[in-house]
């Protein structure tokens, strides 16, 4: 459904006026009449090409369905709406440049003229428009017949734009008759559709579910999948997570945080190349012991000393400088005396050296951070900070690391929407979970493509799977895997795609439905994760299991580093063995850091997960032991930060 739609008048005449001309109140009128529900929002601007950029990048980070422009498409020196356009988005639409000239062609040849694009940034479509207001006009009615089915396919409103392809879909079957359009809320005429129009924006959604929902009172009371403890599932991910064929890919070092190094490399050049001076003081040969010296020179870091030190001499040096030929030592300024300076005191003559340097003192020789040939960086090592400053030290501008697999988010729920549109609709909440697992894969190095939401729909859900499993190698889907009859995705999985589920229940607080599946997908492996919807269910879900497999895909460790820890408070256990989310207190005295739980651990309450430094692993409940006292040490993994906490 189009919501926002925002009209720009580009125009030097109309930004001085400040008034919409003709063409521009045309689109505001067409819009209102087309899109009765949506805001609608007009600005003028100057024929600037920065302008008109900012513009649009600032209607499209505001949620903009429809951008349509007026004004600045032809051939005169201030025209560069095109060039502003073509700027700012993410794809062309050419088709629609290509329908817009042929139409106003068949009006006059002057159409030739006009440069119009149209193309999508994010999910909101641009569309540019001639200035004269016959040329909008036509134009406008070339395009009016498409905008709401292509605005619905940017918003992955995925059962508008079924509506719209069974409707054409029935026309193929009685053709040239009076279709009414749900999207459009309007009757059409359509054209008989060939076979290969047929088959045109969206494939994907001519897809039949082979699930049938409709018996709901015969659905499982009892989940039929076998409850799996969390060491069997851990061994499942490892097994078949292992079998992922990775490639390798060569990067600049600034793009490699996190990166798994595939690999090594070896310093060419020794670090330092020459001795260096660890102190500011002199550097001296050891030999001439203490007492009294000849300053020779000064070398700050940086200058190249050429004369050789001889006995009796010494040199002023800073930390970093590289030592004359002969020292072989460096007494610090601090275990000096000034003995005789030029008048002006702009030079030093003598200093004594009061304590006898040792051969060595204070000194880096050659290759002492890193000697030539040692390795910087292992083939497996996650690359850090301090690892991708070394190679920069070392000379190094690219590293070959391991290709990650592509991740997938899909969210599934009737009751969803997304997280930016201004009103929440009846009985309705937004979707946090594709924006929570975005960021928590970021925050272990994994990038992760958005695959919208699908509503609890077997051929909805069949054609949002299907068309995630096109784009990634892992697919991580939240809700719809309950026992609920809108819980639908593993029927989806094994009917649709043939998927082999490893397993569909386990024994763990939050996330017991959790699914782990494979399935081959046009003759490639794909690996699906799907998770409860319950946001804390996915948080600590895609942690346990979700991070797990992908690390097992760099052949990394998999299992984040356990600690023991302390419980602050006595806690209840639950029958199944418990993630709970907890921060630390570390004791001065060396004994275990304390764990502090982070309020009401509900499932749906994503605030129990906020800053969350570790999982704690709380056994599950047994009729010997129903609680534990404060103070008993359990076993945590360390998932999160850890920040320091006021004691
Ligand atoms: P489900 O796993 O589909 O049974 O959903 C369990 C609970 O999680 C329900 O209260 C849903 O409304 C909620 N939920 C499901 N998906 C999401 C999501 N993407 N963002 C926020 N809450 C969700
Ligand atoms: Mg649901």
């Amino acid at each position: 459904m189009v919501k926002a739609v925002a009209i720009i008048t580009i125009s030097d005449t109309c930004f001085k006026d400040n008034s919409m001309d003709s063409s521009g109140n045309f689109l505001l009128d067409f819009a209102k009449k087309k899109f009765p529900e949506a805001n609608i929002h007009t600005v003028i601007i100057p024929d600037e090409k920065v302008i008109i950029e900012r513009e649009l990048i600032y209607f499209c980070g505001s949620n903009m369905d429809l951008i349509l422009t007026t004004g600045g498409t032809g051939l005169s020196s201030r025209d560069v709406t095109p060039e502003a356009t073509k700027a700012v988005i993410h794809k062309e639409v050419p088709a629609i440049s290509v329908a817009l000239t042929l139409e106003s062609l068949k009006k006059t040849p002057m159409a030739m003229l006009s440069r119009a694009v149209a193309g999508i940034r994010d999910k909101t479509l641009i569309i540019n428009f001639p200035g004269s207001l016959k040329a909008v006009t036509e134009c406008v009615a070339v395009v009016k017949p498409v905008l709401s089915h292509a605005i619905s396919i940017l918003k992955d409103e995925i059962s508008e734009v079924k509506e719209v392809h069974a409707s054409m879909q029935e026309n193929q079957v009685n053709p040239q008759r009076h279709v009414h359009n749900a999207v459009q809320n309007e009757v059409v005429v359509q054209q008989p559709l060939t076979n290969s129009t047929h088959d045109h924006v969206c494939p994907h959604l001519q897809m039949n579910s082979s699930v049938d929902v409709s018996a709901v009172a015969l659905r499982p009371r009892e989940s039929p999948y076998p409850m799996l403890e969390m060491a069997d599932a851990f061994k499942i991910i490892d097994t078949i997570m292992e079998q992922w064929v990775g490639s390798v890919e060569t990067i600049n070092i600034e793009d490699g945080l996190g990166r798994v190094v595939a690999q090594p490399l070896h310093a060419k050049e020794p670090m330092p190349p020459f001795p260096a001076s660890v102190k500011d003081g002199y550097a001296c040969i050891s030999s001439d012991g203490a007492g009294v010296r000849k300053v020779r020179t000064a070398v700050t870091a940086g200058d190249n000393p050429q004369a050789p030190l001889v006995p009796g001499e010494c040199a002023r040096v800073n930390t970093g400088a590289a030592l004359p030929v002969g020292a072989d030592c460096v007494v610090q300024v601090e275990d000096t005396k000034l003995v005789s300076a030029s008048p002006d005191n702009k030079i030093e003559l003598e200093v004594e050296i009061l304590v006898a340097p040792q051969p060595q003192q204070d000194l880096r020789p050659v290759g002492f951070d890193i000697p030539l040939g040692s390795c910087l960086v292992e083939k497996g090592d996650v690359l850090d900070a301090a690892q991708i400053g070394i190679l920069a030290g070392a000379g190094f501008q690219q590293v070959t690391v391991r290709v990650n697999p592509k991740i997938g988010l899909l969210s599934t729920g009737n009751e969803l929407q997304e997280p930016y549109e201004e009103t929440l609709r009846p009985a309705h909440i937004r979707d946090s979970n594709r924006t929570m697992l975005k960021m928590l894969l970021r925050e272990h190095g994994y990038d992760s493509i958005d695959c919208g939401l699908a509503r609890d729909e077997p051929a909805v859900l069949m054609a949002a799977i299907a068309a995630a499993l096109r784009r990634c190698d892992v697919l991580v889907c939240t809700g719809g895997v309950s026992m609920g009859e809108k819980d639908l995705l593993k029927p989806v999985l094994i009917n649709d795609f043939g998927a082999t589920l490893h397993f569909g229940r386990l024994r763990m607080k939050p996330g017991k439905p959790s699914t782990f599946a494979t399935c081959e997908f046009e003759g490639k492996t794909k690996y699906i994760f799907a998770l409860p919807g319950n946001p804390v269910s996915a948080y600590v879900c895609c942690l346990v299991l979700v991070v797990r497999a992908l690390r097992r895909c760099a052949r990394r460790a998999a299992a984040f580093a356990r600690v023991g820890v302390r419980l602050a408070r006595d806690v209840t256990l639950d029958p199944r063995p418990e993630y709970a989310r907890a921060i630390l207190r570390f004791a001065s005295s060396g004994d275990l850091p304390t764990a502090i739980l982070l309020g009401n651990q509900c499932s749906s309450r994503l605030l129990s997960a906020c800053g969350a430094s570790v999982l704690l692993e709380l056994p599950g409940a047994s009729p010997a032991q129903r609680a534990l006292a404060a103070g008993t040490s359990v076993s945590a993994l360390l998932t999160g930060r850890i920040d320091s906490i006021n004691n």
